[in-house]
């Protein structure tokens, strides 16, 4: 592990430490699992070396396509050094196929192709549940909390569409249906929006696409959720088929 400076955050996936440079904290990938709200735990063993490594290989890639993120180096299997900065206390998500909250509140079948990509906005609060936004909403919030402001939304949902179609591809490339995801955002030094926090099975929905049957098919933290079983092996099969992709891509 590289030395420390003092622990700025613990979240329910990650630790965030200080380091001796102002502008670069490091993050620490935990093997904690939650979900729904913290209600369910549990472990997922390996789950940081691999969620580490596949958001750092990601991350790294996006850079390569002009989206600027807080990725500076992976430096153990556990740890990547980010540049800091102030989160958006927005949970941003892209949905390309219908599932989880957006079937149970609006009665779309789990499956279903949208028709565009969805963007919303949710926001990042768990004492309410992160509660869905609508631009109005976020408006009117802004005026008491200051949460983001008009042109850095336009920005985060210009960047969330772009790495929707960059990850939409590189995931077709690894077999793999990218159904939705999450973002977040933040600020960094010279107050530029960047991409922060994680990608990873833990905040992805993907899909094997060399599978057909319905329960089988999933590599995501849903293995989790709904105890389908066979959690760690199906997040060691998309950090393989990440890093087998990267791979390819270098060769190219
Ligand atoms: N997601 C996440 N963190 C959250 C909520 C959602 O990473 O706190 C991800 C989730 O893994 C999925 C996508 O965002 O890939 C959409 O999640 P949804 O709104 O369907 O909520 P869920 O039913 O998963 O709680």
């Amino acid at each position: 592990m590289m030395s420390t400076g003092s622990k700025l955050y613990e979240g329910k996936a990650k630790i965030v430490y200080a380091t001796d440079k102002e502008d670069e904290y490091l993050t620490y990938y935990k093997d904690d699992a939650t979900a729904f709200n913290a209600q369910k735990r549990g472990t997922i063993l390996g789950k940081g070396e691999v969620n580490c490594t596949i958001c750092a290989a990601l991350m790294q890639w996006l850079e390569t396509k002009g989206i600027p993120t807080h990725f500076i180096a992976q430096v153990s299997p556990r740890e990547m050094l980010v540049k800091a900065v102030r989160i958006i206390p927005l949970e941003v998500v892209v949905r390309n196929i219908a599932a989880g909250s957006l079937c149970k509140q609006t009665g779309l079948p789990w499956g279903y192709q949208l028709p565009f990509p969805l963007v919303e906005f949710y926001l990042k609060n768990d004492e309410l549940g992160d509660p869905l936004l609508t631009e109005e909403r976020l408006q009117i919030l802004n005026g008491v909390f200051n949460i983001v402001s008009l042109s850095q939304l336009r920005q985060i949902k210009e960047y969330a569409l772009r790495i929707n179609q960059y990850l939409q591809e590189f995931f077709r490339d690894c077999n793999i249906i990218l159904v939705d995801f999450k973002l977040e955002f933040g600020l960094d030094a010279s107050n530029q929006v960047i991409l922060a926090d994680e990608i990873s099975p833990d905040t992805c929905r993907l899909w094997d696409a060399l599978e057909q049957d319905t329960q089988k098919r999933v590599l995501d933290k849903d293995r989790f959720r709904q105890d389908l079983g066979d959690v760690e092996a199906a997040y060691q099969r998309v950090r393989e088929r990440v890093l087998a992709q990267i791979e390819r891509l270098r060769n190219s």
